[in-house]
């Protein structure tokens, strides 16, 4: 029995995972769930799953439950209410699927305890890969892929030796506006954003997806997975999103792992890792499918991919003001204050603007995020004016 909490419940790849638990219940017990602000959602998710604690990270939405609810499961909040859910001495497993930055702590806070991590926050990696995937060797702890790409060359590479790894190459579907040039990019809107033809996703995401800045977070996400150089990873545009990502191998052999676009399976592949489960979700059908495309990504109209290798490149602190900039700049055009391609511009002032600290401890990793973040307010300002 494995027993899992659930750090961002309530959003896509959280609704998501309940559902496959839902589905194994012999397998799973939910022991706690966490979520930033929905009180109505996460109180079903109570009534149904029973966890020993829940947690609503903001303040009011959480008195909001207490006043209503009055059932056995403790509800706590902030910061504090993270860290115990993904602490929590009962808890095997720790599925962190928090948007952001802010799933690092909780995340180091589970590994320091011991806990196996479904990794769903990309982010994690991408600010403190070097001192997130040592901590969890030191700890025997795993991390295994939820990002779909990452499930992929992670199944690619069972029983391989990950020294005979020569390329990993990284699809992606290329987002809504693939084929347009900047020109075209001009006006677009965030409900232009949000209409993602394959995956459905969060928000935030679904606009990294458009501008190709989540494809770069996947990039550094798969360097410290795998253990691979940036020069290794090769992204690959690939419209359907059948081709989930491949490896090819030091004797040029390649493995792909194939399937519909749906996160249930490699949300289930994590959590049942090393074992398969069945499914009765939708099969590809070989003889329907038409055609499987794959091309080179356009880093001159989606320079954000190009940003993303330079931060890894430089490394250090510099993916971490990467993903800080991103995460400013995607929330200022969510709430209509920032116009679309100015979203690069933000993104590539605060990298230069950063002085570098080559090889970070956490608390530098904080500082980091904090100033990038402040600077990536200034530039906003400076462009609304
Ligand atoms: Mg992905």
């Amino acid at each position: 029995m494995q027993h899992i909490a659930i750090l961002g419940s309530t959003g896509s790849i959280g609704t998501q995972a309940l559902e496959v638990i839902a589905a194994h219940q012999d397998k799973f017990s939910v022991t706690a769930l966490a979520a930033y602000h929905n009180d109505i959602l996460l109180e079903k998710q109570i009534e149904y799953f029973r966890p020993q604690i829940a947690v609503l990270v903001d303040q009011e939405a959480a008195d909001r439950l207490v006043r209503r609810y009055s059932g056995p499961t403790r509800i706590l909040t902030g910061e504090e209410g993270l860290i115990a859910a993904a602490t929590h001495v009962a808890v095997t497993t720790v599925l962190t699927s928090l948007v952001g930055f802010a799933g690092l702590k909780p995340t180091i806070a589970a590994i320091e305890a011991g806990k196996n991590i479904a990794l769903a926050n990309k982010e994690t990696l991408v600010a403190a890969g070097e001192l997130v995937t040592q901590l969890a060797k030191e700890k025997n702890v795993k991390i295994l892929p939820v990002d779909s790409e990452h499930s992929a060359i992670f199944q690619c590479l069972q029983g391989e030796n990950s020294k005979n790894i020569n390329r990993i190459l990284l699809t992606a579907s290329g987002g809504p506006f693939r084929g347009l040039k900047t020109e075209a990019l001009q006006n677009i809107t965030v409900e232009d954003c949000l209409r993602h033809p394959n995956w459905s996703m969060g928000k935030k995401i679904t606009v990294d997806s458009s501008t190709l800045a989540n494809k770069g977070l996947e990039v550094i996400e798969a360097r410290w997975l795998f253990g691979v150089e940036y020069s290794q990873i090769e992204v690959v545009v690939h419209p359907q999103s059948i081709v989930h990502s491949m490896v090819e191998f030091i004797d040029g052999s390649v493995i792909a792992q194939l399937g519909k676009p749906d996160m249930r399976v490699p949300i289930q592949y994590a959590l049942t890792y090393p074992a398969r489960v069945a499914t009765d979700y939708p099969r590809l059908d070989f003889k329907a499918l038409s055609e499987l495309t794959f091309s080179p990504p356009d880093k001159i109209t989606f320079p954000i991919l190009q940003l993303a290798f330079d931060a890894g490149y430089t490394g250090g602190t510099m993916p971490c003001v990467f993903n800080a900039a991103n995460e400013e700049a995607v929330y200022a055009f969510l709430e209509g204050k920032l116009r679309y391609l100015d979203i690069f511009t933000v993104i590539h002032s605060v990298m230069q603007s950063h002085s570098l600290v080559a090889a970070p401890n956490l608390n530098e990793i904080y500082h980091t995020d904090v100033v990038a973040r402040s600077k990536a307010k200034e530039i906003l300002r400076a462009i609304r004016e």
